[in-house]
């Protein structure tokens, strides 16, 4: 990968990353189609990374199809896929991680203590490997997200982070490797999310302000599915991931779900901007 990459830059091109751990969708595919327009080289990375998982989660399960993986990202014209094995990445007598400390404790940190400190360790080895001068994350995991911006600020990283937006299914249920968990009937029942969220933009873009009062509602719509589960409604503010009592004007916040709908847990989100006042009334 250093040789790959190291000849690139050598040449004056610009290389764009996208890290994703392969079952790879439509979502995947926008992120290369954005590394694309800042880029040269596009590579992509295919590792499902042992330590963002935690030992009762399904990383074992986590589907994966390397074969058709490699037919999608050849059709896509990517120009190198970067596809470790987990003893190349984790070699013996490993022990050094990254750790970010503050923004991984809320949300997604409550429940899964110890996944971001995976994410930003994989991702500061892949940035090593790949040495990038963009790299492509997507807003699906909007804190994830915001966890790499600090980390690449922190440790000055010299790499520009890209945001993507959230990719559909036509009915509105973000795209997932997970999604192929989900039964004929959890399959409905996880449109609760994407709902839900559509529904507490409308509350927000007409004018609600107090937090509470749209999580609660957020919240009653969701207990109606029998087989959704939540484990956070939240609404943060965009950099921070601070959670306010009342949305400000002028700051983007995004509302964030974490739930499970049988045994599959999905996460969505929705960026807002609140209006003020006086831009409502004109
Ligand atoms: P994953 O393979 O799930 O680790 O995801 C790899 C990258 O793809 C991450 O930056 C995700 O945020 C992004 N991603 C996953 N699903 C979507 C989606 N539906 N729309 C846009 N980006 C996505």
């Amino acid at each position: 990968m250093h040789a790959f990459s190291s000849e690139k830059r050598r040449e004056g091109k610009k290389i764009g990353l996208v890290p994703t751990m392969g079952f790879l969708h439509e979502g995947h595919l926008s992120l290369v189609d954005k590394a694309k327009e800042f880029s040269d080289v596009v590579v992509v990375s295919i590792f499902v990374n042992p330590t963002q998982f935690a030992p009762n989660e399904d990383f074992s399960q986590y589907p994966r199809d390397e074969e058709r993986d490699k037919k999608l990202l050849s059709e896509k014209g990517v120009d190198a896929i970067f596809f470790p094995q987990a003893d190349e990445i984790y070699g013996p007598g490993y022990q050094t991680y990254v750790d970010v400390t503050e923004i991984t404790k809320k949300q997604e940190g409550e429940f899964r203590p110890t996944h971001f400190k995976g994410v930003t360790t994989i991702v500061s080895i892949l940035f090593n490997c790949v040495m990038p001068d963009f790299a492509v994350f997507g807003q699906k995991d909007a804190q994830q997200a915001s966890v790499i911006k600090r980390m690449v600020k922190d440790l000055k990283f010299n790499i520009n982070i890209i945001i993507a937006p959230i990719v559909r299914e036509a009915d509105g249920l973000a795209k997932s490797s997970r999604n192929i968990y989900l039964s004929e009937k959890e399959r409905k029942d996880a449109l609760i999310l994407s709902s839900s969220l559509r529904y507490a933009e409308q509350m927000i873009l007409a004018g609600e302000r107090n937090v509470n009062a749209i999580i609660m509602e957020m919240t009653k719509q969701i207990a109606k599915v029998d087989t959704a589960h939540i484990d956070y409604v939240r609404i943060v503010e965009i950099d921070s991931f601070h959670e306010d009592k009342n949305l400000a004007s002028g700051k983007e916040y995004y509302i964030l779900i974490a739930c499970k709908i049988g045994n599959t847990r999905l996460i969505d989100n929705q960026l807002v901007k609140v209006i003020s006042e006086k831009d409502l009334a004109i």
